[in-house]
């Protein structure tokens, strides 16, 4: 019966709300040691709430059905609280949640509350989420209300036969119902958009414009080969340097970059803005992961649906962060994280042919 199923929920909502406020309150972590070997401190942590997804992206997923672990591998959801509280005593600021799909994450808003209820050294901690923005719409207002600061919508094509070839399965109008909600509900939008020549080149100026016109933010990323290539197509591979030009031609106004001070954020997007013009002092990022390498800055780590530890985007080694918290309890996770932080690279291996990359697939680690 409806009736039940909503008690249930709510129930079910009430517990994990007190578990997460009883954790926070606890304070029980050991300190983690969040300088990396080559005294990079980590500020940044990413978080995949989820390992599934409502699209399948082609740059993110093969078509055929994913194949699950069982679910009791994916951390609970005062599991992720603990853990962020650990790593926001130790200096964390920010904290992305990503997936798989983070929207489809039941309790997602309670634990936004939670999360954003933590507070470190320097402040609150920042709770942001990137998503492809398909069941958003009525999520956005919850989001904001719990606590979110700021929301990125993946938007690779304004062309709604488009968008749904490149997600398999994705309704524009519901990503951009979402995007209007969400600045609805105040919250800053940006957009994330894969540039992939000969599919979505010519919808660059149109997509930074669309995003411009509304308030919010446009960033253009490149393809990045993961899955270990298999999904990569070399020549759909658009750098950075062209895209920036690209949008500048379509506009018929310089970019120029933009001082990294006067940039809010902690990402490795490296952002211009319009010179003249309509658009004059619109600013858009683009993320040169291929051709324009920016991890000797690196200040993150990227934590999975299942609570391993990875030190960077671009290598599969991690540490078992659930095993740790399972088993050991949260005092335990201090040992993983020096060993994945003892080790993390300072670089990555992509190469523009679409070699060099990970095992692991983007939906798994959260880009
Ligand atoms: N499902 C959410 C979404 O799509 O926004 C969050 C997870 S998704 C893995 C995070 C970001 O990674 C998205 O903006 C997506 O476009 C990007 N992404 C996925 N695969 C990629 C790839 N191979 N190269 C570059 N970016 C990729
Ligand atoms: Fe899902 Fe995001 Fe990957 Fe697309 S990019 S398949 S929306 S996780």
């Amino acid at each position: 019966m409806p009736a039940t199923i909503v008690q249930l929920r709510s129930r079910a909502v009430r517990s994990a709300q007190a578990e997460a406020s009883a954790v926070v309150a606890a304070g029980s972590c050991e300190a983690l040691p969040l300088v990396d070997r080559l005294q990079r401190r980590v500020r940044y942590l990413r978080v995949s709430v989820t390992d599934r997804c409502n699209y399948r992206c082609t740059y993110c997923m093969p078509a055929g059905e994913k194949d699950y672990g069982p679910r009791d591998a994916v951390l609970r959801l005062e599991e992720v609280v603990t853990v962020v509280e650990a790593f926001v005593a130790a200096g964390v600021e920010r904290v992305r949640l990503t997936g798989g799909e983070p929207t489809g994450r039941r309790g997602i808003v309670e634990l936004v509350a939670a999360l954003a209820r933590l507070r470190g050294a320097a402040g609150p901690l920042q709770v942001v989420m990137t998503t492809n923005g398909e069941t958003l719409a009525p999520l956005a207002r919850p989001l904001r209300d719990a606590g979110l600061a700021a929301i990125t919508v993946s938007l690779d094509s304004l062309q709604p036969d488009r968008f749904t070839a490149i997600t398999r399965r994705g309704r524009l109008e519901h990503v951009l119902a979402g995007i209007d909600a969400a600045l609805a509900a105040g919250l800053p939008v940006k957009t994330n958009t894969v540039a992939v020549r000969g599919f979505n080149d010519d919808e660059l100026g149109t997509i930074a414009r669309f995003a411009w016109a509304r308030g919010a933010t446009p960033r253009f990323i490149e393809l990045m080969p993961m899955s270990g290539g298999a999904l990569f197509v070399p020549g759909e591979l658009m750098p950075a340097a062209a895209v920036r030009e690209r949008v500048a031609a379509e506009i018929d106004a310089p970019l120029q970059d933009v001082p990294a001070r006067d940039v809010a954020g902690l990402g490795p997007a490296r952002y211009v803005a319009v010179s003249r013009g309509p658009w004059a002092g619109k600013a858009l990022g683009t993320i040169g992961a291929m051709t324009e390498n920016f991890c000797a800055g690196c200040n993150r780590v990227r934590l999975s649906a299942t609570g391993q530890l990875h030190g960077c985007l671009g290598h599969d080694d991690a540490g078992d962060l659930r095993r740790a918290l399972r088993e050991h309890g949260p005092a335990a996770m201090a040992e993983v994280v020096a060993r994945v932080l003892g080790t993390k690279r300072d670089g990555h291996g992509f190469h523009v042919d679409g070699t060099g990359g990970p095992r692991k697939s983007m939906i798994s680690i959260g880009g």
